[in-house]
């Protein structure tokens, strides 16, 4: 979708703090870190949220989480160590605080994290 944020950095056409990706995913830095590791995993494709992405292309979910999966082996927060474990977050719709409606994964670690989210 050529007004689509997300959209703009899976083309290359809007810079980001890339860090990995795989045929059907992206990842890259979010702009304003919630946590030491905040990293967003995208698909490809344009859906608006990640219920869409289930519904249409379950082996891009796949993807996605595998993807999500690898990062958090690399970035140090994949195991039960002090500092390690880690949260996917996936807000969906306005009232759930989605405010970009490109369908992303939120990874999130490095940091102890409460309970329930807010
Ligand atoms: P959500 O509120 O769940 O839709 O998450 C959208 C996320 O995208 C927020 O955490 C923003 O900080 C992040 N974000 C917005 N613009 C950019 C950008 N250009 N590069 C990286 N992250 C971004
Ligand atoms: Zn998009």
């Amino acid at each position: 979708m050529s007004d689509c944020l997300f959209c703009g950095i899976v083309s290359g056409d809007v810079p980001a703090d890339l860090v990995s990706e795989n045929d059907a995913a992206v990842s890259f830095r979010d702009i304003n870190p919630a946590a030491p590791t905040h990293v967003l995993v995208i698909p490809r494709v344009h859906l608006p949220n990640l219920a869409a992405v289930g519904d249409a292309e379950p082996d891009t979910l796949v993807a996605m989480l595998r993807l999500a999966k690898e990062i958090a082996e690399s970035e140090g927060v994949a195991g039960d160590g002090e500092g390690e474990g880690y949260r996917l977050v996936a807000n969906t719709g306005p009232n759930a605080h989605q405010t970009v409606f490109h369908a992303h994964l939120h990874l999130l670690g490095g940091r102890p994290m409460g309970w329930p989210p807010g």
